[in-house]
């Protein structure tokens, strides 16, 4: 049985959008005697795979580089979904998961990633941030999980309410939420005539 399959999508243009819309993602796994885990990740889409980077000392990427299966999922949460009843009162989402085994990048395939995620995440602060050093790339591992076996659900549209529910004397609607930058603060110490770069300025717009 396969719930809510209404939702789900098959259009690859529609994962990548919700991956190109995403910052954090949620990486699963499952340890030595069976306890999953699902750890929180920044990563960015590059072409036809996810790329997500962290610490060798990390458990997550340690499992994952030695080739743990895992479910990668995604969520943009972009409303809530006001029925007149509970029951049916739900969430506007875009949510995907991929599925499969990760790869280490090494050299510059390794470089490139990272400057991949930078770019995502930071458009504009790969070239302006000092470079990764040889020790800080030796001490974090960047993995590429193949966009092969995925899937994607998008719930939108308004409340679903019963017939019999219409009549209600009660509000109904949708309250989209959206994700916003505050103003940039400079960090104490920062010495004085290094302004706000103008590529911040522009993440509003994104
Ligand atoms: C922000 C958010 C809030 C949600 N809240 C609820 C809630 O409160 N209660 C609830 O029941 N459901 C909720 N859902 C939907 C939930 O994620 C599942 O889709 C749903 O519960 C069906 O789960 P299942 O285990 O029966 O999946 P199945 O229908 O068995 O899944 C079959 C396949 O569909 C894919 N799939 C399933 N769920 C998703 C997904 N979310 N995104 C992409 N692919 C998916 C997977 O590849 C999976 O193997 C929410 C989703 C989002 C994004």
């Amino acid at each position: 049985m396969q719930r809510l399959p209404d939702k789900q999508v098959e259009d690859r243009a529609v994962l990548d959008a919700v991956l190109d819309a995403g910052r954090v993602a949620h990486a699963g796994v499952v340890d030595g005697e069976g306890q999953p885990y699902v750890v929180p990740v920044a990563f960015a889409r590059d072409g036809g795979a996810v790329l997500i980077h962290g610490s060798t000392a990390s458990r997550l990427f340690r499992t994952l580089a030695a080739g743990a299966p895992t479910c990668l999922t995604v969520t943009l949460l972009e409303g809530l979904v006001l029925a007149r009843s509970v029951f049916e009162s739900s969430m506007h989402y875009r949510s995907a998961m991929v599925l499969g085994a990760a790869e280490p990048l090494d050299g510059d395939a390794k470089v490139r990633g990272l400057e991949r995620i930078t770019d995502h995440l930071m458009p504009g602060r790969w070239t302006d941030a000092r470079q990764p050093s040889r020790k800080e790339l030796a001490a974090t591992l960047v993995l590429s999980l193949p966009i092969v076996e995925w899937s994607v659900k998008v719930s939108d549209g308004p409340p679903d309410d019963a017939t019999e529910d219409l009549v209600l004397p009660v509000w109904a609607g949708v309250v989209p939420l959206h994700e916003t930058f505050g103003a940039p603060v400079a960090t104490a110490g920062l010495p004085a005539g290094i302004p706000v770069p103008g590529y911040v300025g522009r993440w509003a717009a994104r």
